[in-house]
């Protein structure tokens, strides 16, 4: 029986996709850069079906890469050479979300909008939330460590994962979900798989924590004169609020753009070269005001040229839609060269101007966008106009980083986009270590092949 059969005969028929019109969109990555072709597509249901998948592509030899939402920015969950595409998103249930420890478990192809709006519903709320919420989904934020704009309060994904279930390369089922906050024994493999990037197993289930919901809520803009006098108001609020739950920013270019784009108007009459956007946030009955809060700390802290703060529900959506349309607006206007990496904070202002030399050096006629997350010195690097020179614009970028003991990937995963760079980041020992656990896991490679570890030395 060939594999295509094999499979329907696990999902059914109408789960197997090869036609090339529905194959489609699972072969492109969401800025287009990443293209290329599946043997054919598979949507299990359920953890087991999930498992005789993986276990009949093994016996088949055929390569897998699972994929949840297709909305990774590093090409890590496109099928570029005939791998079978493993779509999770058909494994979406959510269990009721459990009161007396405040965690929940769902479904790997769950969206972090669906989980949000089902926790909710009980009083809480997940820690992590990035622009594409509406697709992405747990198992590829999990599969990639996803951070977002509220790390500041909640850390990373990995922080907020107390237990995963997933699929071994030989179709095995292993994991935890019982939620038990101590637990030591031994290895942590949901840890392990957390940020793996679908090379070591498959993600069907995950046991989150969850966070009280803070309804209340302000949100300001503030024009500044660039990225120093950002840190500079971002350390006068930290000391004034305790409520402080993001802290992003942009420039100029990047705000024309969205504007071009959207069609928004710009927030302020005179322009300023850089914006951040803080959001406070409190439980129902907060003592204080918190755009009162907002508006005075904003008032005595040094660097503020202008700053408008918003509580109602449209006013901070409009204040987050300046920062959080960037990515959808840079894809408009071209096919771009996205590096995500992250600086120590006090490098941050230097490494962007590094980072803007490097580039006008490899390519001159580029644009480059910068935006990101300030507390934790995560730029998002974009640059247009430069697809066929995408490697030595990155190479440029990643060493540029690198110089300032950086990291090449902060929250987007190594994926294929900085395959070739991950000894920027990590030592030949650590990367030695890496491929050790990738063999124990998969010796076969059955799993996103050439995704995160460099092709394998002669040995
Ligand atoms: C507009 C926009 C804004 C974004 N903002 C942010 C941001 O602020 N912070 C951030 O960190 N990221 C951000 N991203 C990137 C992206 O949304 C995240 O990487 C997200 O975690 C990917 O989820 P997904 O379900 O789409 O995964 P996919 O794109 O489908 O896959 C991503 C990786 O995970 C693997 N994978 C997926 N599902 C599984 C599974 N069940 N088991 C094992 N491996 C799996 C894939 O093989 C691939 O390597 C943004 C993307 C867009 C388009």
């Amino acid at each position: 029986v060939d594999l295509a059969a094999r499979l329907a005969g696990i999902v059914g028929a109408a789960h197997v996709l090869t036609d090339p019109d529905l194959v489609a969109s699972y072969q492109t990555d969401w800025t287009r850069r990443w293209r290329g072709h599946a043997r054919l597509v598979v949507r299990p249901a359920d953890t087991g079906q999930v498992a005789a998948c993986v276990a009949a592509c093994a016996e088949a030899g055929a390569p897998i890469v699972p994929q949840g939402g297709n909305t990774g920015l590093v090409g890590g969950g496109v099928p570029l050479h005939g791998e079978v595409l493993l779509s999770l998103t058909r494994c979406d249930r959510l269990e009721p979300v459990d009161t007396l420890t405040g965690q929940v478990t769902a479904g790997a192809g769950a969206t972090l909008t669906q989980v949000r709006a089902h926790v909710r519903a009980a009083g809480y709320d997940l820690g992590v939330d990035i622009a594409a919420r509406d697709s992405a989904t747990v198992g590829g934020v999990l599969a990639t460590n996803a951070g977002g704009a509220r790390v500041l309060r909640y850390g990373t994904t990995r922080r907020q994962v107390l237990g995963v279930e997933a699929v071994l390369a030989d179709g095995t089922v292993v994991g935890r979900l019982d939620g038990l906050v101590k637990d030591n024994v031994g290895y942590d493999l949901a840890q392990l798989l957390v940020g793996s990037e679908g090379t070591l197993a498959v993600l069907t289930r995950a046991r989150l924590s969850l966070f009280p919901l803070l309804p209340v809520r302000a949100v300001a803009l503030v024009a500044v004169d660039g990225t120093a006098a950002a840190q500079t108001v971002f350390g006068g609020l930290v000391e004034q609020l305790d409520t402080l739950r993001a802290a992003e920013f942009f420039h100029a270019d990047g705000l024309d753009l969205v504007c071009h784009t959207t069609g928004m108007r710009p927030p302020f009459d005179q322009p300023c070269p850089t914006y951040l956007l803080v959001e406070c946030a409190a439980r129902a009955g907060h003592g204080t005001d918190l755009s009162d809060a907002l508006a005075a700390a904003l008032a005595t802290a040094d660097g503020v040229r202008d700053a408008v703060v918003s509580t109602d529900g449209a006013g901070r959506e409009a204040l987050w839609a300046y920062r959080e349309r960037h990515t959808e607006s840079i894809n408009a206007a071209g096919v771009p060269v996205k590096l995500d990496v992250a600086v120590p904070p006090r490098a941050l202002a230097q490494a962007e101007r590094d980072i803007r030399a490097a580039v006008a050096a490899v390519a001159p006629a580029a644009t480059v966008i910068l935006f990101g997350h300030l507390a934790e010195g995560n730029l998002h690097v974009n640059v247009l106009g430069a697809t066929d020179q995408a490697d030595p614009v990155a190479d440029a970028v990643l060493r540029a980083v690198a110089a300032h003991q950086g990291s090449i990937s902060a929250e987007h995963g190594v994926g294929r986009a900085k395959v070739g760079w991950v000894h920027l980041s990590r030592s030949p020992a650590e990367i030695a270590a890496m491929r050790a656990v990738k063999r124990a896991l998969d010796p076969a490679g059955l799993f996103n092949p050439g995704v995160l570890l460099p092709p394998e030395p002669h040995r």
